[in-house]
């Protein structure tokens, strides 16, 4: 399933992601099967979910902004997502002690981390177990991000200063246009092409959030996302799209939709009107359902760990 998808802006971060040497071992021993570039996609993306795909960024200083149990915390993460531990598995503070090489404090404060996360829970004295999200959760979760974006965008129309923001948010739908017109240019995917699809997206994403005038919004949906395909701004990429000319056509399609939805979006909070906002940004965010939806179809047996990929994004179309 992962080896027909890839993990666009991650895969290109092998060579930054060496400034950890420790985590890349760690993720080798643990992925297994998984392609090492991919294993790579996947530690930056679970690592740093929210900050994700500025890859002009060297690693080196995301590494800095993160504590120890912060890092730990992403590492034990990473593991549960991508199946390393069955579900109700007890996770051994001494195993994860010897596996990080760190001291119980750090892991126990990871711990405490995901049990917020509700990755795992705590059992009455038999320490934490692991309670890994299904996809079920994920489309749950996206359908909670769905209903906060939109609300984020119907606030934002009432916003007196919301026209402040409407030059950044029209940057970014150029950016996005520039990034559509490059794929149709080359007739093709292209890691990094897409990868500047999906930082002009979260630009746009980001910027309802942060100017809608009501911090718990932006700060719910943080909360959530830890989650694969639940980062702001997240994008889908099915590499199934290059197959054939006509697949590439509906990807640049709903590409050219999805900044479309932008410019409705973006007309509407220009226009102060709140149902108009929220009703298109509920549609533009439901699409990343369809996709999940769709990758279900092809895959009965989906899980996390793929929508991970997924979620990492490269090629065509995108969500949200
Ligand atoms: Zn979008």
């Amino acid at each position: 399933m992962v080896s027909s998808i890839t993990v666009t802006a991650l895969r290109s971060c092998s060579t930054t992601i060496a400034v950890n040497p420790l985590e890349m071992r760690h993720n080798r021993s643990k992925i297994g099967s998984t392609p090492d570039s991919v294993a790579a996609a996947l530690a930056v993306w679970v690592t740093f979910p929210s900050v994700l795909l500025d890859l002009k960024t060297p690693l080196s200083v995301y590494a800095v902004m993160e504590s120890i149990d912060t890092e730990l915390a992403a590492r034990i993460r990473q593991d549960i997502l991508l199946g390393s531990y069955s579900e109700g598995e007890r996770l051994s503070e001494a195993q994860l002690c010897e596996t990080h090489d760190v001291s119980r404090t750090p892991i126990r404060l990871a711990l405490r981390l995901l049990e917020r996360e509700g990755v795992i829970r705590r059992r009455k004295g038999r320490g934490y177990m692991v309670q890994s999200p299904t996809v079920e959760d994920i489309v749950q979760a996206v359908e909670v991000r769905g209903h906060l974006e939109s609300l984020a965008a119907r606030l934002m129309a009432q916003e007196s200063n919301r026209l402040n923001y409407l030059p950044k948010m029209q940057r970014a739908m150029e950016k996005l246009d520039a990034s559509i017109n490059e794929l149709t240019r080359i007739g093709r995917l292209n890691d990094y092409v897409t990868r500047q699809a999906q930082t002009a997206n979260k630009e746009f994403h980001s910027t309802i959030l942060a100017s809608c005038g009501n911090d718990y919004v932006n700060y719910t949906c943080q909360q959530i996302s830890h989650l694969p395909m639940l980062a702001v701004g997240s994008m889908v990429f099915d590499r199934s799209v290059d197959d054939t000319p006509d697949q590439f056509e509906r990807g640049i399609f709903r590409l050219r939709l999805g900044n479309a939805q932008h410019q409705v979006i973006c007309e509407a909070i220009e226009d102060g009107d709140p149902v108009r906002a929220e009703g298109m940004m509920r549609e533009h965010s439901h699409t990343m359902i369809e996709y999940i939806q769709t990758f279900e179809k092809r895959d009965k047996s989906l899980t996390v760990a793929d929508l991970v990929a997924f979620s990492g994004a490269d090629s065509l179309p995108p969500t949200a």
